[in-house]
Parts: structure tokens; C-alpha cells; sequence
């Protein structure tokens, strides 16, 4: 059993001053596998006392210094892989390949690409005319989601070391474990007290508390849009910097010169992956009207190359991560039916066998309307829907006819048109044929998919204010 009962706070680990608790369930046995504190605004103001505390030197550290802090975490990350996997794998569900292959290997390589992307960052620019200056944020307060345990909180703590901010993490309740192992790494390799505190707890005390607290400077979240929204109202009281990564609904545009089995792979993989809890999986799959059945048969062809099942076994898909997650997925099969969307596989109930734990039956709907709630909404399961097009145009049309813009993904052949849909989506990251993931590229959402970006030299700007110096004497 797990039970981590206290916060971490100016360099050590101390009690909470409530004594809520709340049990953290493995969801694919639905057994209680250990209990966290839930912390309160007394344990919140000692954390934001000592960031502050320990602002004015962190922020006044070399660069060197912090490469160096950044590498000793990599490395110390690296040694800890096995609890790493294994604890994601207990508590999010997600089968070991992809707790190693998607969340240890993200968050390692937040750690050394914000190392490498300090070593080249450039913090004071002489512009002719002036100078400019760039400084730490000041404290910075980071809410993060429970899909990505690893990735959301690395990328952020990673980008806030390098600016030289320090940070209070609340990670979410439901898959809190990793970040009590990434908070040992820090103690560990010596991240000097107050520079980074942990304090569980729920959104409305310790998320709330983030967001309204006068002596946090910036607020980066990760999350819902409906707590983005809320975030962005309590933070509006003292004109707080907020950064917002939010949901999706991306589209994959498959071309009609595309090999059709692989483009069927890849949509098939977006839903399997995290068992399509990801922010930025692609839900809506635009297919030429004349490869629809072709394509249909494709995807009935390569589904049971995803056994769905125990995350420890040989699957590729694992539970949902709670059952409130596996009821609104239900919701939402059951509504896409009522729409006249037609299931192609899948469907709602469990898959069979699979009686505990919070199973989804990976589920492709066709003859799917991009108006439909299903093609609007975020379900954050592993269904997607199946749209069809007629011409170019009209799939950038329909890829953009969406109140999102987190990601898009082109798939064919003819390098013009890859060209011109990938730069025709409105979205923050377009890949083209699954692509690799960069970690010095930019992430993050146009429109309600959110406000800033993560990862590499664009994250490290997020944590800086920009200062010009006029008349400033320079040194010769
Ligand atoms: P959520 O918004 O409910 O919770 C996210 C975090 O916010 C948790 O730590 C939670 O405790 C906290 N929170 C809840 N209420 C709060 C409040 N009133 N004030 C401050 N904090 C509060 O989201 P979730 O259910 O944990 O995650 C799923 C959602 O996150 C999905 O919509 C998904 O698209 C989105 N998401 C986006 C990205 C991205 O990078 N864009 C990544 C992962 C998840």
C-alpha cells in the first residue's frame, strides 16, 4: 500500500494541517492501492511562503547552474525507470509498453531537452536601440491532469528550473503517485529547498488556492476547459500570467493516395494509445468519400492488433482510468448511436471477459456528421468517428469546423497536399505520416484548446517576463 500522507515543503516532507485523505485506485482491478493527503490553504500559504523565500536567489543562479540541476535530474530520473513504469501502470492503467514507451520516456526527455534548450537560450539581447532583459516569472503555481502523470508535470517543473521559477505542484488526485517520485528526485539531487514544494489535494482547496493566490506570479494548467475557465476568472483578481493546455478534438486527414491499411493503423492507434485519454489524439478521421468502404474494411482488419485487457499482461489497450471516466464514455456511445451515427465496432457495456475493472470497447463509429456531439466533443476514450469528404478544401474545412485547435495529422503521399492541409489546420501541432515526437518543438493550442505553449525554448518563455533596457550602459 501507498500512503503518502504528507506534502513536500521547504526541503522536507511535513504533515498536513487537515487530515483528509483520499484513496487512489488501481482501475484495472479497482482495488485501493494506497491514500494521499488532501492539503489545505494553511499548507498552500507555507509552500507559497517558501517558493517566495526562495525566489530571489534561484532566480539570480547562473545558467550553468541550472543545466547542471536539470542533467543530475535526468539522470536521476533514468535510475529510477522500473518504479516509474510500474507506478503509472498501478495507477493510470496504462499497459507497461506504454507507461515506458509514452510516459517514463516523456518526461526524461522533458528534463534533458529544457537542459539543452537552456545551454542555448539567450536571456539578455542586445536590439540596437535597447537591450532586453529576461526574467524569472517569480513563483509559479502548476495543476496538472491525471492522463499524463509524467509528461504534464515534467514539461512544466522542467521549463519553470530552467527560468529560474520556483514552483508548488498539485497533481491530480486521481494518479498522484508518480510525482511523489519525481519530488525524491528532486530531494535527491539537491534542488535547493523552497525552489520546489508538492502539495496534494483537491481542485476546489489547493487548484483553487493556485489560482487565486496573491503571491503566486503565473498559473500553468493542464486540464478540462471547464477548470481552465475558472482558473482564468480567480487569476483575472490579480492579474496573474495563466497558461492554459486544454482539450481537443483533432482531426486526421487522410489523402486518397494514402496506403489505406496504415492510414486505418494510425486512426486505430490514436484511440488505442492511452486507451485515448490524450489531450491530442486525433477523434475525427476524415476519409475520402471514395476510400470509405475500403478504408471500414481496413479498420475491422487491424483492430485486433490492440487486444484491450490487463495492463500487465500483452495488451495495447488498458482500463479507463476511473468510473466516472468509463461512464462518460458509455454516455457518449449511447449518444452517437441516438444521433444516427452508425458503429462500425465497438459499442458500449465492457469488452467481454473483462468484468473488473473500468474496460472500453475500442469503438469506431462511421457515417458520422462533423456537427454530431460525437465529432464536437471531447470524449477522451477510445472512440472515434469517421467522416467523410469530397475534395481538399472541404476536409480543411471540416477539420477546422471545430472549437479546438490542439493538433491535426495528415496522412498520404503527394507532398503538395500534406503541404497545403498541414498548413491549413488551425492547430498547434500538425504531424504528417506519425511523424516523431520533437521535444524542442513547441506544444500547446490555438482557440479553446488553450492559451501559451510547453516544451523546449518556447516553454522556458512562458516562465520569464521580458524587460527593455533603454539608455542602459553596456559593457566594454
Ligand atoms: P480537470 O480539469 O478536471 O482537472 C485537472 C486538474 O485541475 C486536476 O489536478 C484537478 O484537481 C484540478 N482542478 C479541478 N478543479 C479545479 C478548480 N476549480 N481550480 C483549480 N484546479 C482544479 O481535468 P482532468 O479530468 O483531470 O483531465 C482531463 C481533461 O484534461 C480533458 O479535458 C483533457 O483534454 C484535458 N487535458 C489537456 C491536455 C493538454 O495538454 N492540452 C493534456 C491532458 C489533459
Amino acid at each position: 500500500m501507498r500512503n503518502y500522507l504528507q506534502h513536500y515543503i521547504n526541503g522536507e516532507w511535513i504533515d498536513s494541517t487537515g487530515n483528509e485523505t483520499e484513496e487512489v485506485i488501481n482501475p484495472a482491478t479497482e482495488e485501493v492501492i494506497g491514500k494521499i493527503s488532501l492539503g489545505t490553504k494553511e499548507d498552500l500559504d507555507k509552500a507559497v511562503q517558501a517558493a517566495r523565500e526562495a525566489f530571489p536567489s534561484f532566480s539570480q543562479t547562473s545558467k550553468e547552474e541550472r543545466v547542471e540541476m536539470l542533467e543530475k535530474i535526468a539522470a536521476e530520473y533514468e535510475n529510477r525507470k522500473q518504479e516509474i513504469i510500474d507506478t503509472i501502470t498501478d495507477e493510470l492503467g496504462s499497459p507497461v509498453s506504454i507507461s515506458e514507451n509514452v510516459h517514463y520516456s516523456m518526461g526524461y526527455n522533458h528534463f534533458s531537452q529544457a537542459a539543452e534548450s537552456l545551454k542555448n537560450f539567450s536571456f539578455f539581447e542586445d536590439r540596437g536601440g535597447h537591450f532586453v532583459q529576461k526574467d524569472s516569472v517569480g513563483v509559479s503555481g502548476l495543476i496538472t491532469p491525471w492522463n499524463f502523470p509524467t509528461n504534464q508535470t515534467s514539461t512544466k517543473i522542467a521549463s519553470a528550473f530552467a527560468a529560474g521559477s520556483p514552483v508548488i505542484l498539485k497533481p491530480a488526485e486521481l494518479t498522484p503517485f508518480a510525482a511523489i517520485i519525481l519530488t525524491e528526485i528532486f530531494d535527491k539531487v539537491g534542488v535547493p529547498k523552497g525552489v520546489f514544494n508538492l502539495v496534494n489535494g483537491s481542485g476546489s482547496v489547493i487548484g483553487d488556492g493556485i489560482s487565486s493566490h496573491p503571491d503566486i506570479d503565473f498559473v500553468s494548467f493542464t486540464g478540462s476547459g471547464a477548470v481552465g475557465q475558472k482558473i482564468m476568472e480567480n487569476a483575472s483578481h490579480t492579474i496573474k500570467k495563466v497558461a492554459l493546455e486544454l482539450g481537443g478534438k483533432s482531426p486526421l486527414v487522410i489523402l486518397d493516395d494514402a496506403d489505406v491499411e496504415d492510414a486505418a493503423r494510425s486512426a486505430v492507434n490514436h484511440i488505442a494509445n492511452n486507451s485515448g485519454q490524450v489531450c491530442s489524439a486525433a477523434t475525427r478521421v476524415l476519409v475520402p468519400s471514395s476510400m470509405k468502404e475500403a478504408f471500414e474494411d481496413a479498420v475491422k482488419k487491424v483492430l485486433p492488433e490492440y487486444p484491450v485487457g490487463d495492463p500487465r499482461g500483452d495488451n495495447r489497450i488498458g482500463p479507463l482510468v476511473s468510473k466516472k471516466q468509463w461512464d462518460t464514455v458509455q454516455s457518449y456511445i449511447e449518444k452517437g448511436q441516438e444521433e444516427g451515427a452508425r458503429l462500425l465496432v465497438g459499442g458500449t457495456g465492457k469488452p467481454e471477459g473483462l468484468e473488473t475493472g473500468y474496460y472500453a470497447k475500442p469503438t469506431v463509429f462511421t457515417d458520422v456528421d462533423n456537427s454530431m456531439v460525437i465529432a464536437q466533443e471531447e470524449i477522451f476514450g477510445p472512440v472515434t468517428t469517421i467522416i467523410t469528404y469530397d475534395s481538399i478544401d472541404e476536409a480543411i474545412e471540416i477539420a477546422n469546423d471545430t472549437v479546438y485547435g490542439l493538433a491535426g495529422y495528415v496522412f498520404g503521399k503527394d507532398p503538395k497536399n500534406l503541404r497545403k492541409v498541414a498548413g491549413s489546420i488551425r492547430a498547434g501541432r500538425v504531424k504528417v505520416n506519425d511523424a516523431e515526437a520533437d521535444f524542442a518543438g513547441p506544444f500547446g493550442g490555438y482557440k479553446q484548446s488553450g492559451i501559451g505553449r510547453e516544451w523546449g525554448d518556447y516553454g522556458i518563455e512562458e516562465y520569464l517576463e521580458v524587460k527593455t533596457l533603454l539608455g542602459f550602459p553596456s559593457e566594454d
